[in-house]
């Protein structure tokens, strides 16, 4: 991470957090950043704020020593976000034995203007307002009307939902971040197409939401809100590149590459569920054939556990199958190794393909636990040949709407707060 000096571009200097900043040193890879006078403001600000993401609380002065810049410097990029109650200097932590001055801490402050995060899926919206450090101060969540129904009384819950948790915010939050379970068109705005409640097709959510509330809004894919939601707020702080993957009813997933979200030309790009795994296979909701979601939704977990003559099939989800699993419920194990192995497949495509070595696994696989995630693990492994010095590495993340509502509303913080994201 570069801070750039007032005095041009050739003063840039490099942050160093844990883990990239000493291997990109070594690898000899270019520091320096060529921007004109008027965006190193916002820029040194970004990459500060950043930091902070990156590092937690984080004094001037370690500031300045990870950029290698003075406090002089650092104080110049941080007093206007202290002014504006962005940030806040937290109470002195004793100096070292042999003097200098007390640290105190820079971190977000409780009084800083929050964020709205809202999740629309096909069946739900669940708003939140957090603070700028993820925790959610109010949150509401209600059932949408029938997805193929008049689209009116759906846009009226959203608007009643949204409204009703914005009316507990203790500011005007800075925005309103929304995470779509459908493709979206992120230029304009508006929704593409859900292809489970197809009467919210080519709707203009964004302008909607903010002609109503008086705020921008940001809206994305809904694994892309997940990945927000990882890279601010939970395992992607401070790591350089990563892929997160969502299961449940629908299949999708995002990256995350040399500090960017990857989104494709108008947000195009992540439409993982709709890879195709199997030429001319089974027939997909979206009118093809062998895309993975066909074989690695909920939807093929509860016919297949029809087909096992597991007990109650049409309540299944991973943490059920790995309990039976774990009981010996005959079929169950066989079960859990062919759904592991078809989420492995796409993953395993993933990283044949960019290699993003780490992988945050959210919702349904996530209540499988240790058993299903090893179980995915080992068939990537499997399907990916071994290059020296390259591991995959495979963390759970959340199984419920947590991480990608925070990650809606840190859809603000990219946009408002200029972070490169
Ligand atoms: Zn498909």
């Amino acid at each position: 991470m570069n801070i750039i000096n007032d005095d041009g571009p050739n003063g840039a200097h490099a942050f160093t957090p844990p883990g990239d900043g000493a291997a990109a040193e070594r690898a000899g890879r270019p520091r320096q950043t060529l921007l004109s006078s008027s965006m190193v403001g916002s820029t040194n600000r970004g990459r500060v704020l950043q930091a902070l993401f990156d590092l937690g609380p984080t004094s001037r002065a370690e500031l300045a020593r990870l950029a290698g810049v003075n406090r002089t410097t650092i104080s110049g990029i941080v007093q206007p976000l202290i002014d504006d109650q962005v940030l806040v200097e937290s109470d002195p932590i004793p100096a070292n034995p042999g003097g200098g001055k007390p640290a105190r801490p820079l971190w977000f402050s409780p009084k800083a203007r929050p964020i709205c995060g809202v999740l629309l899926m096909p069946d739900a919206v669940h708003a939140c307002v957090s603070t700028l450090d993820g925790k959610i101060e109010a949150e509401r969540k209600m059932p949408l009307p029938d997805g193929n129904g008049p689209m009116q009384p759906i846009i009226e819950t959203i608007a009643e939902c949204v409204g009703s948790t914005l009316a507990k915010a203790r500011r005007t939050p800075f925005g309103i971040g929304v995470g779509v379970g459908g493709m979206v068109d992120t230029d304009r705005g508006s929704i593409v197409t859900v292809n489970l409640a197809p009467s919210l097709d080519r709707y203009p959510l964004a302008d909607d939401l903010g002609r109503r509330f008086g705020l921008p809004v940001k809206l994305d894919h809904h694994p892309r809100a997940l990945l927000v939601g990882d890279r601010w707020f939970g395992a992607g702080r401070g790591v350089k590149q990563f892929a997160v993957v969502y299961t449940g009813e629908v299949l999708g997933g995002a990256f995350y590459f040399d500090g960017h979200l990857y989104r494709g030309t108008a947000g195009a790009g992540g439409e993982l569920g709709h890879t195709f795994v199997q030429l001319d296979g089974e027939l997909c909701r979206c009118g093809r054939r062998g895309c993975w979601d066909t074989i690695a939704t909920l939807s093929w977990l509860r016919r297949e556990a029809a087909a096992a003559g597991l007990p109650e099939p049409e309540l299944i989800d991973s943490g059920r199958l790995a309990d039976m699993a774990a009981g010996q419920e005959p079929g169950a194990e066989k079960l859990l190794d062919r759904y592991a192995r078809n989420v492995a497949v796409g993953i395993a495509n993933l990283q044949q393909t960019v290699a993003p070595n780490i992988f945050i696994l959210h919702g349904d696989v996530v209540l499988g636990g240790e058993r299903l995630l090893d179980a995915i693990a080992g068939h990537v492994r499997a399907m990916v040949p071994p290059r020296p010095g390259s591991t995959i590495e495979f963390i759970a993340g959340d199984a419920g709407d947590g991480a990608a509502l925070l990650g809606a509303a840190g859809l603000v913080i990219s946009e408002l707060l200029q972070l490169p994201i």
